[in-house]
């Protein structure tokens, strides 16, 4: 069985106090890693202190984007190295916000996928259509290209390992969540696609994760589905209640 991955992404929020309340406040209430994988992703710039203060917890952190080279002339850049140094364990990479407004990339990405495996980042590799994708009925296949891009050169061992966020770009920080049947049926069509590019054995070992307005109320039921693994969570996550009872939800 796979394990539940539940990602907290707080974007560009939080303050330097709320943060570290927040981490205060859920410190001796995150379930055990045996039952759920408690993720945060948080800004760089407070990485190393919540890893710190977590260092005996079972909720770990991670970065909500990277770029692939490891040092250089890369101004405002934080590198796979950097992130490793300070014990970062997760890293989000694709997220459409990133594909939208910063022009990332597939190739791009794919480089950053293996930026991340080189240094023992765990990539959560996002995709998702926009509603005129859905709309035109194309989800299956936008979702299917961006996959295949970020995965192109690995071997099946290190795709077992990655943690893939499908998350429709309609339903983020919208209110509109898909449905959990729709939501199950593009993530079993991610797992077949990486079945035909790798084996049935790899497909069943990757977890994916569904993200969009993902809140207390609807994660049950998403988690209930075959092919929904966890949830990457934006505004749900901020407010530690909200965040403890989607960790309970797995
Ligand atoms: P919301 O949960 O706020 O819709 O954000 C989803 C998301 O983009 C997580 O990466």
């Amino acid at each position: 069985m796979r394990k539940p991955i539940i990602a907290g992404n707080w974007k560009m929020y939080k303050t330097w106090d709320e943060a570290i309340q927040f981490v205060e406040e859920v410190a001796d209430k995150i379930p055990s890693n045996d039952k759920v994988d408690a993720v945060i992703c948080a800004t760089a710039l407070y990485l190393p202190t919540l890893v710190q203060m977590q260092a005996e917890s079972d909720l770990a952190f991670g970065a909500q984007n990277m770029h692939y080279e490891n040092e250089g002339a890369f101004t405002g850049e934080v590198s796979p190295t950097q992130l490793e140094s300070v014990g970062v364990d997760y890293v989000v990479l694709g997220h459409s916000e990133r594909r939208e407004y910063y022009n990332e990339t597939d190739e791009a990405i794919n480089k950053k996928v293996a930026a991340a495996l080189a240094h023992n980042i765990v990539p959560i590799i996002c995709c998702g259509e926009t509603l005129e994708e859905r709309e035109a009925g194309t989800t299956e296949q936008k979702v299917a290209g961006q996959i295949k891009a970020a995965l192109a050169g690995f071997d099946a061992e290190q795709v077992a390992h990655m943690v893939i966020a499908y998350e429709p770009i309609w339903a983020i920080g919208t209110g509109k969540t898909a449905t959990a049947d729709d939501a199950n049926q593009v993530c079993g069509a991610i797992r077949a696609v990486i079945a035909e590019l790798y084996s049935a054995e790899t497909a069943e070992a990757v977890r994916i994760q569904y993200g969009g307005s993902v809140k207390p109320e609807n994660i049950e039921e998403l988690l209930t589905k075959e092919h929904i693994d966890g949830a990457l969570v934006g505004g749900a996550s901020l407010e530690p209640a909200s965040y403890l009872k989607l960790l309970e939800a797995a």
